[in-house]
């Protein structure tokens, strides 16, 4: 069971700062900018490289979920960065898809 799994069964807390039938999203223990939020389905999937067609449809409402919370955070006229890690070399450390919404400050390109 990942932490996230854990956190969506209540066995780890969390705030959410959104949560539907579908989708959570709470703030990123280890903040890496001002704003640092995790957006995750409840379907457990291990990453976007595992999404399925069936899944087209709640791909596109976690996307619509990352815009919602970058707005409440303030993030519409500043501007913010999605970014989504899989496997090893893209840096994924939890095996639970999550988009990470990051704003606040400038973003470095190219990232690390
Ligand atoms: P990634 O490295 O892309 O897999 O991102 C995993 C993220 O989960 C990291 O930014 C961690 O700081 C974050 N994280 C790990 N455990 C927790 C937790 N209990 N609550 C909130 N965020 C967490």
């Amino acid at each position: 069971m990942t932490i996230f799994a854990k956190i969506l069964a209540g066995e780890i807390p969390a705030t959410f700062v959104y949560e539907d039938d579908h989708a959570v999203a709470f703030a990123d223990v280890s903040p890496q900018a001002p704003v640092h939020l995790l957006v995750i389905p409840r379907k457990p999937m291990k990453s976007l490289h595992d999404a399925v067609a069936e899944d087209t449809k709640l791909l596109g409402h976690l996307m619509q979920v990352c815009r919602q919370v970058a707005a409440e955070a303030g993030l519409s006229e500043s501007g913010y960065r999605i970014v989504t890690n899989i496997g090893k070399e893209g840096g994924q450390s939890v095996e639970h898809l999550h988009f990470h919404v990051l704003g606040g400050r400038d973003m470095t390109w190219p990232p690390g």
